[in-house]
């Protein structure tokens, strides 16, 4: 367990937010750095509950009291490999999940909960800062090829873990980039795309092929990847939208409400991996907030068909 009375002597403690006027200048990340001291005393808070209800809470089952324990006493490169053995992408799911796992957190019930997302987004940075995070390619290859639909994070954390297996995997994205609502959906002060491309070069190493630009039905026929490859993952996400009820819905194009899927993505266009535009204002005056799925930039979301 980690430290038996730490939950009784130290209060939870976050990252403090950038001050406005810097956050005014720039599209990065909202909190600044934490501490790795305070952070191993925020771990030490776990209480190893006999039946760690966070498990459940969390989707994808990670040992969460294991590598609270592992960061408590120091051992944080023990902590990723823990982390690594549920989570392909803890950088993504510790800067973006709600957190259902404070919310079962045992300690909640009378407190306030352990800080479980702040440790595991420390841990898989502290991985990447220290060059615990490499290639891990296959000994050997299998000889079966498999096809994935769509490059978000299903489909990335299935071809990572079908190339680790020894297959031969691509993934086809009917975007002009791969990420899927990682790269095109979520804002850029929520986070930095510069963790999903330092990822999608680790899975590269590893030997994952991607196809921006393609889209299968379209560009190339399901019938056609049936044929070429052994299996194909069908992950493409779910970007049709529900249209809501709401007065002055029946407006036009460029004065009525937005749903949440065309007009982020449309402006995400302008923000990601791009260096012209690390500036909110040089953003916002572009004409992509106006008329978002008239630019250039929306060329696939003209495509996505209304329900
Ligand atoms: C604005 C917004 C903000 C969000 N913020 C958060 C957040 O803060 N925290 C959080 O946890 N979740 C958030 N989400 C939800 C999260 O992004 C999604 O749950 C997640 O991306 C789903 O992953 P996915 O891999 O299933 O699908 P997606 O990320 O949607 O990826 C599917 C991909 O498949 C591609 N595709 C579809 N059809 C084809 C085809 N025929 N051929 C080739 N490619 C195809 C699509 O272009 C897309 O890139 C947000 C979503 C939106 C829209
Ligand atoms: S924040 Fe991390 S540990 Fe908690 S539920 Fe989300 S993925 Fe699981």
């Amino acid at each position: 367990m980690a430290d038996p009375r730490g939950f009784l002597s130290t209060d939870r403690e976050l990252p403090k937010r950038r001050p406005v006027d810097l956050r005014l200048q720039d599209w990065r990340e909202v909190y600044e750095e934490f501490d790795a001291g305070r952070l191993e005393k925020q771990a030490g808070r776990c209480m190893d509950c006999g039946i760690p209800f966070c498990h459940n809470g969390c989707p994808l089952g990670n040992l969460i009291p294991e590598w609270n324990d592992l960061v408590w006493s120091g051992d944080w490169q023990d902590a990723i490999e823990r982390l690594h053995a549920t989570n392909n992408f803890p950088e993504f799911t510790g800067r973006l999940c709600p957190a259902p796992c404070e919310a079962a957190c045992v300690l909640g019930i009378n407190a306030d909960p352990v800080t479980i997302k702040q440790v595991e987004v420390s841990i898989i940075d502290r991985a990447w800062d220290e060059g615990w995070v490499t290639p891990q390619p296959p000994d050997r290859l299998s000889g079966r090829t498999v096809a994935v639909i769509g490059s978000g994070p299903a489909g990335l954390a299935a071809a990572q873990q079908l190339v680790r297996a020894g297959h031969t995997v691509a993934v086809y994205e009917r975007a002009d980039r791969i990420g899927g609502l990682l790269r095109y959906g979520i804002p850029e002060f929520k986070m930095e795309k510069r963790h999903l491309d330092r990822r999608l070069s680790q899975m590269e190493a590893e030997g994952v092929k991607f196809r921006a630009g393609v889209e299968i039905g379209i560009d190339v026929t399901g019938m056609d990847l049936r044929q070429r490859y052994d299996a194909v993952v069908v992950a493409i996400g779910a970007t049709n939208w529900r249209d809501l009820s709401v007065p002055g819905r029946q407006l036009s194009a460029s004065t009525r409400p937005w749903s949440t899927c065309p007009w982020p993505i449309a402006s995400r266009r302008g923000t990601s991996g791009s260096r012209r535009s690390t500036s909110p204002a040089s953003t916002w005056s572009s004409s992509a907030v106006a008329t978002p799925v008239r630019t250039a930039w929306a060329r696939p979301i003209d495509r996505v068909r209304r329900p």
